[in-house]
C-alpha cells in the first residue's frame, strides 16, 4: 500500500477522516475513490457512479482538509500519522515529513493543518464548557481553585484562573490580567453554582466566599511547606495542572499575543483531558470533535453573561503571528 495513492485513500474514508460528496448534481448518492490521472497533486477523487454522468469531486471533500491547497492524498496519510507520533508539534511533524518519509511539502502548508487543528479544538472545548457545568446547585461537591501567574508576551503578565472538581479531576481554565474579587467571583460562578464547597489558599480575592450569602462553603488552607491539605479537601490537582500547563507553554508559547496564547492553553488542556487515550484512539476522537465543532454555528456560541471565553482580554498590540501559525 505504500505508493498507492488509492488504497491510502480507501483506507482514510474508512476510518471516517476522508468524508466524500454527499450527492452529486445529477441526483445520485453513490460515489467511487478513482484515481486520476490528470493532476500531478490530486492523486485520487471520488466519481459519481452514474455512468452518463461521471462527476468528479476533490478527494477532500467535506473533510478536514478540504481547504487545504494540497491534496495529496499521501500526505494526509504522513499527516495523520505525524499527528499521531507527534501529536500538534508542527515543526517536529515538517522534520519528520521531509527527513525520514521524503515527502517534499511547505512549512507553510504543516503550519496551516496544526493551526487549523488548534481552531477546531477552541471551538470544541467552548461548546462542552457551555453545555455542561462543572458543579450543579446544591451539589455539595468539593472544588478547588487558584491562580498562577505567566509571563505571556513581552513582558506583560496573565493570570491564569483555574477550577478542578476534586473528585472527578474535571477542570477549566481561563486567563485575566486580574485576580481581584470580582474576577474571582465571576470565575467561580460560571463554572460552579452555590450549594458547593470551594477549597482556596489564603489570597483574599476569596473573601466573598465566606459571606454566609455567597451560598458556597469555603474550605481554606493556608500555603507554606507544601500544604495543600489533604484528600478533598486539596488543592493539589489544580497545582499539579499548574505545573504541566506551565512547563508546556515555557517552551515556546509565551511568544505570542493573547488570542494566540490561549489557543495554545487550549491545546494543553485539550491534551491533559485526553492523555488517557490511545494514539488510535486520539485521532478517532479528534475527528470526532471535527464534525461536532463543524454542525454548530460560530453564532451559536455567543454567551454574554461569560467574559472569560474570549472577550476577557484586550490585546493592543496585534503586531505578530495574529493568525496562531507556529513558527518553525
Ligand atoms: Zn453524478
Amino acid at each position: 500500500m505504500e505508493s498507492d495513492p488509492i488504497s491510502y485513500a480507501i483506507v482514510l474514508y474508512k476510518k471516517g477522516y476522508l468524508v466524500g460528496p454527499k450527492v452529486c448534481v445529477c441526483g445520485n448518492k453513490c460515489f467511487n475513490i478513482y484515481k486520476d490521472l490528470k493532476y500531478k497533486t490530486n492523486q485520487c477523487s471520488f466519481s459519481c457512479n452514474n455512468y452518463k454522468c461521471k462527476r468528479k469531486f476533490p478527494i477532500t471533500i467535506n473533510s478536514f482538509f478540504q481547504n487545504f491547497p494540497n491534496q495529496n492524498i499521501r500526505l494526509i496519510s504522513e499527516i495523520m500519522k505525524c499527528f499521531l507520533i507527534r501529536e500538534f508539534n508542527a515543526a517536529k511533524a515538517y522534520k519528520y515529513i521531509n527527513n525520514e518519509l521524503k515527502l517534499f511539502v511547505s512549512d507553510k502548508l504543516i503550519r496551516k493543518v496544526f493551526t487549523e487543528m488548534r481552531k477546531i479544538i477552541c471551538k470544541y472545548l467552548k461548546i462542552e464548557y457551555q453545555s455542561k457545568p462543572l458543579g450543579e446547585k446544591d451539589a455539595e461537591k468539593y472544588f478547588s481553585v487558584d491562580e498562577s501567574l505567566i509571563n505571556h508576551y513581552k513582558g506583560k503578565q496573565v493570570w491564569l484562573l483555574g477550577i478542578s472538581d476534586n473528585l472527578s479531576k474535571d477542570f477549566r481554565i481561563e486567563a485575566s490580567y486580574y485576580r481581584d474579587e470580582s474576577t474571582l467571583k465571576e470565575f467561580i460562578t460560571t463554572y460552579v453554582d452555590n450549594g458547593n464547597k470551594i477549597v482556596t489558599d489564603g489570597w483574599n480575592g476569596y473573601a466573598f466566599l465566606d459571606s454566609p450569602n455567597s451560598g458556597y462553603l469555603r474550605i481554606q488552607h493556608i500555603h507554606g511547606g507544601g500544604d495543600f491539605g489533604y484528600g478533598l479537601q486539596s488543592t493539589s490537582h489544580i497545582e499539579m495542572l499548574w505545573a504541566q500547563i506551565k512547563g508546556k507553554i515555557k517552551e515556546n508559547y509565551h511568544l505570542y499575543p493573547y488570542k494566540v496564547f490561549m489557543m495554545f492553553v487550549r491545546e494543553i488542556e485539550y491534551k491533559i483531558k485526553n492523555r488517557h487515550l490511545n494514539d488510535e484512539e486520539k485521532i478517532k476522537k479528534f475527528f470526532e470533535i471535527y464534525q461536532t465543532a463543524n454542525s454548530i454555528e460560530d453564532s451559536a456560541l455567543k454567551n454574554p453573561n461569560n467574559t472569560f471565553l474570549d472577550e476577557n482580554l484586550n490585546d493592543s498590540d496585534t503586531s505578530s503571528n495574529e493568525s496562531g501559525e507556529e513558527d518553525i
